[in-house]
């Protein structure tokens, strides 16, 4: 098979390779999307790492299936979990494999979706829907569902306001979600090309962060006794930048809540006075539990949504090198890989 390897320093390179055997429990899965990641391009820019073939977004068809497999069959369409675990820890039983002693991971120990085909454990594998598409199965293992995590771990309601802080392939999730759950979101990013993406993927409005974004957002809620104590009913800050993290706590209403996806900085912006202050709640999201793939798939289903609007770039493996290269050039949304 083809795959794509990621040599350091921004070089990449399509190599061949057997197709990876299944073994007990595990099923090779034929790769028809596969988004590049954030995370993909953090390997792509460092010195060499390993030669694996690279790729933690896979999505696909079920091509062969292994002995003990019990749940899926050849045909069945999949969106793959990348931290493949130990499956009997505390943490791979509650589908927390991220956290799993036993550190595997698609892409980095056993070969990623940058490649034509993909094996991993059934568990691992969650069924898509028949109007869920092959790209959205992309986004259900990794960016979709971290964006599903987040706005579940805030408990958003319908007709209340979200703030997404960065316009990323992961904010344009949250965007996409916030809009499906009935919320009123403004997304907020200093590229202008990004506050368009937002509006076509559903965000009421799009605040140029290089403006007064706590003016912008504290247009919304009711003051109280106090001006400073309107904003947004939810935020979820997905730059990683400590100067959108300073807007974080102004910008919310009193008793709002902040969700903290961003990987960057590691400057401290929050003051424990201001958080007491504000009665904010803030929590920390980092990927999620395998179950949470499931009830997203069945909320793509159900309310006909779909992340292909996020998507601005779609290359095919052969072009595999292009598609990480126009990622790392963060000129678009989405790039997705499919086969
Ligand atoms: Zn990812
Ligand atoms: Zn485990």
């Amino acid at each position: 098979m083809k795959g794509l390897v990621f040599r350091g320093d921004r070089r990449c390179e399509l190599i061949e390779r057997d197709a990876p055997e299944p073994g007990f429990g595990e099923v090779r899965v034929r790769i028809r999307a596969s988004g590049v990641c954030g995370s993909d391009l953090s390997v792509y820019r460092a010195p060499f790492i390993n030669d694996e073939i690279k790729g933690h977004e896979p999505s696909g068809e079920v091509e062969k299936v292994g002995p003990g497999v019990r749940h899926l069959a050849v045909g069945d369409r999949v969106g793959i979990h990348h931290h493949i675990g130990c499956g009997v820890c505390l943490w791979c039983v509650r589908g927390e494999t991220v956290a799993c002693a036993e550190d595997r991971c698609i892409g980095m120990a056993v070969p990623g979706s940058f490649g034509e085909y993909v094996v991993a454990p059934e568990r691992n594998c969650v069924k898509l829907p028949e109007r869920v598409s092959f790209v959205d199965g992309a986004f259900m293992a990794c960016v979709g569902t971290t964006a599903f995590a987040a706005l579940r771990r805030l408990g958003a309601m319908p007709h209340e306001t979200l703030a997404v802080f960065g316009l990323g392939p992961v904010g344009l999730s949250c965007v996409i979600l916030g809009k499906a759950l009935g919320l009123r979101v403004i997304g907020m990013d200093v590229a202008s090309h990004r506050l368009e993406l937002a509006l076509r993927c559903g965000a009421r409005e799009a605040v140029d962060g290089r403006e007064d974004v706590v003016a912008a957002l504290q247009r919304f809620g009711d003051p109280g006794r106090n001006d400073h104590l309107r904003g947004v009913d939810y935020l979820i800050e997905t730059s990683g930048s400590a100067p959108a993290r300073r807007l974080m706590l102004p910008g919310i209403r009193r008793g709002g809540k902040i969700a903290i996806l961003g990987v960057g900085s590691d400057e401290e912006v929050l003051n424990p006075s201001h958080i007491h202050g504000k009665a904010a709640t803030i929590v920390g999201s980092v990927v999620f539990p395998i179950g949470w793939m499931w009830d997203l798939a069945k909320m793509l289903e159900v309310s006909g949504t779909s992340f292909e609007p996020a998507v601005t770039h779609r290359f095919t493996l052969d072009d595999g090198a292009e598609a990480i290269r126009v990622a790392d050039a963060a000129e678009g949304g989405k790039v997705v890989i499919e086969g």
